[in-house]
């Protein structure tokens, strides 16, 4: 497949047309007069179908949800209901302004309590905030809220524990806060080192912070004692809460012994993401830690009004510039009440089920480096291709001849050639068959055409390049 042209070469001189009436409103300020206007700016010169139908076909070269099947691990790269965009974007939600007086605007402040109180009841703590923009943001917004409680006992912690198993944004968040970063080794079972855990707890660490179900796609079962040694060595337990749909319904992370949790509605609770956004990572922490979070809150004055509350000495203060992404709020909300609390206990078996018949269809093939089972992900390791002499990257470029996204590779770092597969409760049974049936494909072309694979993909418009020179020394110049 040939790289389509630039919208310039599709330029001709032929075509030019300008189809903008004379304004005959009173009052309107004209185009620049004609002295001032240039003739020759070199603009592509398009007519109106082909500029369309160009277009068009460019934003179907990328792969997205709404393409085909994107099994990107950790990512949750669910279809999301349309029906929630149209909700977002209604006049009375797309056209308020974050200045406008309290009084205006109470029937938003109304919907974003109300998504307090479902995740509130969905994480099992005591008072949410849905100020962060992103998970990582929720991250930083946690580490400052721990600061501020260890601050507050009058206590000086200088450490933060995460698993080697860790998201990569976890000890970024860490350190942007001021924190020097611990990693504890998983133990063989890929789950948190008890013995070693606790020996790495003393005076100086201020919290851990774990991903449950974590990043191997397996859950914690010993969290309680993990809970309980952290509390015991007067450090807090911060869960990692970006895919919340392996336990929505079914656990809740307060009851687990956690004392804070950010969720990313962008990932569980219908809102489309990837290109950088905007997203939205709320903070769930247990009722004593409420005082530290940021400012304002929203309050309920004696009349049954909402307020913006400001006078709360112990937040952590501001950490967006006005109350959080608050088209996401009414997504998060439409999807949850459009569920209701069955669908949504329904979302995540459905998630758990879809991965582990991936896990039961391609475990013959694709070795599995920890449990039998999985959540709503699940980790394989390429070590029996890598035997071939093929690696995780070669059978994730191959999936894209079959216009399937690549699962997540190479991640976490303590499974060898990770490949993380995320189907996610939204997919067909006849769409995790035909992914399936791909992935025992590649593995017999492992043995039978090992060049092709390490050619892969060659159907795509662009084939292999060097990833990192590209990310680095990023070229978007037409010329
Ligand atoms: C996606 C993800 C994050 C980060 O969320 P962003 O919104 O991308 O900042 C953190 N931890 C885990 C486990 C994730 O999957």
């Amino acid at each position: 497949m040939a790289l389509p042209p630039l919208i310039f070469e599709l330029s001709r001189p032929t075509t030019r047309h300008s189809y903008i009436p004379v304004s005959d409103i009173p009052g309107y300020i004209p185009l620049p007069a004609a002295e001032l206007l240039r003739d020759d700016l070199p603009l592509p010169q398009v007519a109106e179908p082909e500029v369309v139908r160009h277009f068009v076909n460019l934003s179907v070269l990328n792969h997205h949800v709404d393409k085909g099947f994107y099994p990107l691990g950790s990512c949750t790269m669910k279809y999301n209901p349309k029906v929630n965009e149209s909700l977002a974007a209604l006049p009375s939600f797309a056209g308020l302004h974050p200045s406008q007086p309290v009084s205006t605007v109470q029937g938003a402040l109304r919907l974003m309590k109300e998504l307090e109180h479902w995740l509130i009841e969905i994480s099992g703590l005591g008072a949410v905030t849905l100020q962060p923009a992103a998970g990582s943001h929720g991250e930083l917004t946690g580490i400052f809220i721990v600061r501020n409680y260890h601050q507050m006992r009058g206590e000086k912690r200088t450490k933060v524990l995460i698993p080697d198993s860790a998201h990569g944004t976890n000890p970024a968040s860490i350190a942007m806060a001021g924190y020097e970063v611990v990693s504890i080794p998983s133990n063989r079972r890929g789950r948190v080192d008890l013995a070693l855990l606790k020996d790495a707890l003393g005076p100086d660490v201020a919290a851990l912070m774990v991903t449950n179900p974590n990043t191997a796609g397996v859950f914690e079962n010993e969290i309680d004692q993990v809970a309980k040694a952290v509390h015991d060595a007067g450090a807090l337990l911060y869960m990692d809460g970006a895919n919340l749909n392996s336990l929505v319904g079914l656990a809740r992370p307060g009851e687990m012994g956690f004392d804070i949790l950010h969720i990313n509605l962008h990932k569980t609770f219908s809102t489309p993401h990837g290109g950088g956004g905007p997203g939205s990572g709320p903070v769930a922490v247990r009722s004593d830690l409420e005082q530290f979070l940021p400012v304002p809150r929203i309050q309920e004055r004696p009349d049954g009004s909402l307020d913006w509350d400001y006078n709360r000495p112990h937040s952590v203060g501001r950490m967006h510039g006005w109350y959080g992404n608050f088209g996401m709020h009414v997504r998060a909300l439409a999807y949850m009440k459009s569920l209701g609390a069955e669908g949504l206990k329904n979302m995540t078996e459905t998630a758990i089920l879809n991965a582990n018949y991936l896990l039961a269809r391609l475990k013959g093939a694709y070795k599995l480096p920890f449990d039998p089972f999985c959540t709503h992900e699940v980790v394989f390791s390429a070590d029996n291709q890598v035997a071939r002499g093929i690696k995780a990257v070669d059978i994730a470029k191959r999936l894209l001849d079959f216009g399937f996204h690549a699962p997540t590779i190479n991640f976490p770092h303590l499974v060898h050639e990770a490949l993380m597969i995320e189907p996610t409760e939204t997919e067909t049974l006849d769409t995790l068959d035909s992914f399936a049936d791909v992935m025992l494909q590649i593995d017999r072309e492992s043995r039978e055409d090992p060049d092709m694979l390490h050619n892969a993909p060659i159907t795509t418009p662009v084939s292999r390049f060097n990833e990192a020179a590209a990310a680095r020394t990023l070229d978007i110049c037409y010329k």
